[in-house]
Order: C-alpha cells, then structure tokens, then sequence
C-alpha cells in the first residue's frame, strides 16, 4: 500500500491526506501534553478511547443539526473528517470556575457561574495561546464577525446539548475547548465544528463524588488517566464492561510486544 502523505503532527493528533479531495485522515496519538507542551507523557489506549468518544459526540452534534468535519470513523484510532481551514481561536466554555479562569481571577474551583462564560485565545504555541478579546479578532482578522457569531451560537448549542448528555450519566460538566474550520465552497465558506471533543479537552467531574474525569488527573499527577478515560467511554455505552482498550489497540500491542 503506498504511504500516506502526513499533513500535519499535532500534540495528541496526526493529520493525513485523505482518500479523496477535501477529506483528511486524524489518527489518535496516546501522546498527552500540559502546560503548553513542558509536561510530556503518554496514556496508553488514549488515542483509542479518545477517537471513539469524539466520534460519538460528533455524530450526536451532526444528529441535532451542529455542522461538524466529522464523516465517519475508519478503525480504532482514525477518523476520516472533511479539510477545513482552521480559525486560529480555540472557544473555551465554562460552566463552572476551574483551571486557568479560578487561577487567574481568584475564584475557587468548583464554584458554579451564574452564566455560560465563552473565552477566546489566540492559536500560537509560542505566545502560550494567550487569552484575546473579540476586539482583537475582529483587529487582526483573525475571523469575521459573522463567523464570530456563528460560532458563538454553535458554542452556546453545544455546550447545552453536552451538558444534559454529561448529567444523564453522572457527570458535570465544568469547561471544554472547540474548535472550527472553514469549509470552502468556491469563493464562499462557512464554519464548522473541528478538531476533537474528548477528555483531552474537557473538564468532566462526577456528580456524587467530584472525582476529575479528563486530563486534569495527567496534568495534576493524580493517576489513574487511562481508567478516567475508559471510565467515561463506559458510561456513554462505547464499551462493554471489562475490556482492556491498552491490549485490543493492534498498535499499542505490538509496541509492547517489540519492547518484551
Ligand atoms: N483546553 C484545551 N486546550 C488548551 C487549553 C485548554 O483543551 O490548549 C481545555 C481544558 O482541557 C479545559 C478548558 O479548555 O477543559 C479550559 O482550560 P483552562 O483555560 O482552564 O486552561 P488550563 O487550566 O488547562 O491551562
């Protein structure tokens, strides 16, 4: 089989030339990265896990009608999307203070907002990803207005629909992070949603215990990364109960093997 053109490599995703035009391949890495890419590690089974979650949660945005990149999943740890531009803003939703929001203004983790709060920051490895306003992206252009407005729109309908889908199975969620790209028609584009919605991205709490979900339990040392994940998978019906997502990943397997 000839090898596949690599577009991209991201922290946790590898990015191929599709099968055909305008379609691209994201393979799920186990890599995991915090603090800007200073904390490096894997989780093993991640990219498994995290490809079957995001595909679930993508089919179900698609079913209510959230435009996604999403076409279908092709094996355990890649999925065939439709190549987008992507808006260099990563949208951070909030339902409840943690991270970087408690840290910065003083609030503490847990505490739930009187409102949805959407956050923008500027995609760029090297600044840090720092936090902008509309004004800024409306200055440098970084998306139109109109785009602006339908992605808020889409953030404020995802984050809905992804809060009762999370309660309905125990947990709450506090904050998440999307992504959209613009879809080319001729001169004309719109945006869709892209990227990964995952426990990579999410903050996601048990509702009777509070017990941290995501990747939180990476980025603060508490262990036990790969059982959240697999945790969260089960609960959304992705897995039958008992199965070691470490060893059924043919990849994973066979690099444990050449290291035995
Ligand atoms: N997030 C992300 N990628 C980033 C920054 C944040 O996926 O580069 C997610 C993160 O997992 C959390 C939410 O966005 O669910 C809010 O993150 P926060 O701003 O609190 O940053 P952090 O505390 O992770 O540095």
């Amino acid at each position: 089989m000839a090898r596949r053109r690599q577009i991209y490599e991201g922290k946790a995703k590898i990015l191929y030339e599709g099968p055909e035009p305008g379609t691209i391949i994201q393979y799920f890495k186990d890599d995991a990265t915090a603090f800007n890419a200073q904390k490096k590690g894997t989780i093993s089974g991640k990219g498994v896990l995290n490809n079957r979650i995001s595909e679930h949660i993508f089919t179900l945005l698609g079913q209510i009608g959230v435009p996604t990149h999403f076409i279908r999943r092709l094996n355990m740890r890649e999925q065939l999307v439709r190549q987008v531009e992507i808006v260099p803003i990563e949208v951070v939703v909030r339902n409840v203070a943690a991270g970087s929001l408690s840290k910065k203004l003083g609030i503490e983790e847990g505490t739930q907002l009187p409102r949805t709060l959407i956050e923008y920051c500027y995609k760029d490895d090297a600044l840090g990803d720092p936090l902008v306003s509309e004004e800024h992206i409306a200055c440098f252009g970084w998306a139109s207005q109109d785009e602006m407005h339908d992605i808020a729109d889409m953030a404020i309908r995802i984050n809905d629909f992804m809060c009762g889908l999370f309660a309905g199975i125990g947990i709450r969620l506090i904050d998440f992070k999307l992504e959209f790209g613009r879809l080319w028609d001729g001169d004309y584009s719109r945006v869709i949603l892209a990227d990964e919605i995952s426990p990579d991205g999410c903050r996601l709490w048990d509702m009777a215990t509070g017990e941290k979900l995501d990747k939180d339990r990476f980025r603060r040392d508490l262990g036990g990364e790969v059982e959240a994940y697999q945790e969260v998978a089960r609960r959304l019906g992705l897995m039958p109960e008992g199965v070691d997502t470490t060893v059924l990943d043919l990849d994973t397997h066979r690099k444990k093997r050449s290291k035995d």
